[in-house]
C-alpha cells in the first residue's frame, strides 16, 4: 500500500469547522422546524378542545405529564443528533483473525473507511479524533478515509478504539465477494465507501429570502 499523503492541518481544521458549524445548524434546524410544526398542531388542538368543553386545562396539564414521561422512557425525545456508541454483549473480539499484511495490497485497508461511533471512554481518552460534522463518528479525510490511517498503518494503533481492535472482515460480505478467493466487493466498497459524507444543509430552511434577497 503506498504511502498516504500527509494532511495539511490547516487545510484540515478548515474542513471539519465547517462540517461542524453545518451540523450545529443542521440539527437546530431540524429540531426547530419538527417543534414549530408540532407547537401549532397541539396548540390548535388544545385551544380548540378547551372552547368546545371537551377537556379542560388541568387535565390537560396531566396528560402532558404522562406523555413527556413516556416518550423519555422509550428514548423518542429530541435530541441533538449525537451518537455514541455503547459496549454491547457483541463487542467480542473477532473469532477469526485476519492475515492483514498479506492482504492490504488487495485491499489497501479499506475496513479504515468504514463508518462508526466512539464510546464515551474513547471520546474522553481523546486518541481517537471524531468528525465535527458527524459527532462522534470517527474522523475521515475528504476521501472517506480515517484519518489515523497512514497508508503505512494505523498512527493510533496501540490506542484504537475497540471497533477497529476487534472487526474481522473474514465474513464481512460488504468487504469480499470471496474472502478465501481475494475477491473484493468493489460494487458495495464503491458505493458505500468513496469518500465522507456531507453533512445536510437543512438549516438553510430555517431562512426564507424574499424576491428582493432579504431574509425574512
Ligand atoms: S481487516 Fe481486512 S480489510 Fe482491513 S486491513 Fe485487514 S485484510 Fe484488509
Ligand atoms: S483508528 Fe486506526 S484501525 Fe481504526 S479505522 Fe482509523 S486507521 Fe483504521
Amino acid at each position: 500500500m503506498t504511502e498516504r499523503k500527509r494532511i495539511n492541518p490547516v487545510a484540515e481544521l478548515n474542513n471539519q469547522l465547517e462540517r461542524g458549524t453545518l451540523f450545529a445548524h443542521t440539527a437546530l434546524g431540524e429540531n426547530a422546524l419538527r417543534l414549530n410544526q408540532l407547537q401549532a398542531v397541539v396548540h390548535g388542538l388544545a385551544d380548540l378542545l378547551i372552547a368546545k368543553g371537551v377537556i379542560d386545562s388541568t387535565e390537560l396539564g396531566h396528560a402532558m405529564q404522562r406523555v413527556d414521561e413516556e416518550l423519555r422512557q422509550r428514548g423518542e425525545q429530541l435530541g441533538p443528533g449525537t451518537l455514541i456508541r455503547v459496549e454491547t454483549i457483541e463487542d467480542q473480539p473477532p473469532t477469526a483473525m485476519v492475515d492483514c499484511e498479506s492482504r492490504l495490497p488487495i485491499c489497501k485497508a479499506v475496513c479504515c473507511r468504514l463508518n462508526f461511533a466512539l464510546s464515551v471512554a474513547e471520546i474522553e481518552e481523546g486518541h481517537a479524533r471524531w468528525d465535527l460534522g458527524q459527532p462522534y463518528h470517527i474522523r475521515k479525510q475528504p476521501d472517506g478515509c480515517c484519518v489515523h490511517q497512514t497508508g503505512k498503518g494505523c498512527a493510533i494503533y496501540d490506542h484504537r478504539p475497540g471497533v477497529c481492535r476487534r472487526y474481522s472482515c473474514a465474513k464481512d460480505p460488504r468487504i469480499w465477494i470471496d474472502f478465501e478467493g481475494r475477491v473484493l466487493n468493489h460494487e458495495w466498497i464503491a458505493a458505500n465507501l468513496g469518500k465522507a459524507s456531507r453533512p445536510h444543509a437543512t438549516a438553510v430552511l430555517m431562512h426564507r429570502i424574499d424576491p428582493q434577497g432579504e431574509p425574512s
